[in-house]
């Protein structure tokens, strides 16, 4: 009771917020919990989106409101040089880094929480690697991350795998897990080191150049072997998505290491992030300019849609159990 402390929230979101509700609900919660004589809310003061919003909640709910707008005419930053300034459509200029020099400041003065209301960056000329989040509000909630405040972000982002490597290493074409595939060719059933021999061998029809692939220890032996071959008609229109949809619902089953290691992943968005230049079945993270745009990612699409069918597939053996209990 005798607890007069301040409870001080550094909210930073997007200019294309729009969720009112989603960001009242976390508002009025802070100002219950705290009382709305103790807790302030400090924003930057924009006049659209997050920043707008918080400021009205602020007042609706009855708590203090820091606005800390940004001093575009005054160069402050520490990378202020005086060339850098931009000009206004009036002819008038401003510094550019204003912004983040003012939100460096924000989470300098210290907060006890953060609140990120951060939408998909939305500018025209951002050629960043998209999708990501607007970019004031992301730098701010890093700061503030770093500064060891406790950030929220809402949405909540959804968690992205986009290593195959380590604990996901079972989701690359490139794991040491054996994938049984029933060759039509042969009329047999082949048992490759790797998914990636299987999809190499899968892109001939010539039965000694298959046996090549599958002779090979490594699986990037059996990807060059795979450039070489006798490419069957059709592989790169069709037949390649349905040899790698094989490849991947016979690696990844109820039952399989590989199976129980795609379902840990839960909702995760997987990306097949590599650095060899790959965006078709994955997304390259060179950082070249020819790599920037997001990658097709077949390889994580068709691994998330296997997974969804496991998820399912489940789903539908525990009703069936529960039936016959
Ligand atoms: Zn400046
Ligand atoms: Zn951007
Ligand atoms: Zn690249």
């Amino acid at each position: 009771m005798g607890d007069r402390k301040p409870y001080v929230v550094l909210v930073t979101g997007s200019r294309t917020f729009k969720d009112w509700r989603t960001m009242r609900d976390v508002m009025a919660a802070i100002v219950t919990e705290h009382g709305p004589d103790r807790v302030t809310f400090r924003h930057g003061r924009c006049s659209r989106g997050a920043d707008m919003m918080a400021d009205r909640l602020a007042r609706q709910l009855g708590a203090h409101v820091e606005q800390r707008p940004a001093d575009w005419d005054v160069c402050a930053g520490p990378n202020c040089t005086p060339p850098h300034r931009k000009q206004r459509g009036d002819g008038s200029t401003y510094c550019p880094g204003a912004g983040l020099h003012r939100d460096a400041a924000m989470v300098d003065d210290g907060a006890h929480e953060c609140l990120a209301f951060i939408d998909p960056c939305a500018e025209p000329r951002c050629r960043g690697k998209k999708p990501h989040g607007s970019h004031g509000a992301t730098e701010t909630a890093r700061m503030a991350d770093e500064a060891g405040i406790h950030v929220r972000r809402f949405p909540e982002p959804q968690p992205v795998i986009d290593r195959f490597a380590g604990p996901y290493e079972a989701l690359s074409n490139f794991a040491r897990i054996p994938v049984t595939i029933y060759s039509q060719l042969e009329q047999r059933e082949i048992t490759y080191p790797t998914s990636e021999h299987a999809f190499q061998a899968a892109k001939t029809l010539d039965v000694n150049e298959r046996a090549k692939i599958l002779a090979e220890p490594e699986p990037k032996d059996a990807k060059i072997l795979g450039g070489q071959v006798t490419r069957r008609p059709g592989w790169d229109e069709v037949i390649r998505y349905k040899a790698m949809r094989a490849i991947i619902v016979a690696k990844f089953t109820h039952d399989s290491p590989a199976g129980r290691v795609l379902l840990g992943t839960a909702d995760a968005f997987l990306i097949e992030g590599n650095r060899w230049h790959d965006n078709h079945w994955g997304d390259c993270r060179c950082g070249r300019a020819r790599c920037a745009p997001p990658g097709a990612n077949w390889l994580g699409r068709m691994l998330m849609e296997r997974r969804a069918e496991l998820t399912t597939s489940l789903h539908h053996h525990s009703q069936k159990d529960d039936r016959h209990a």
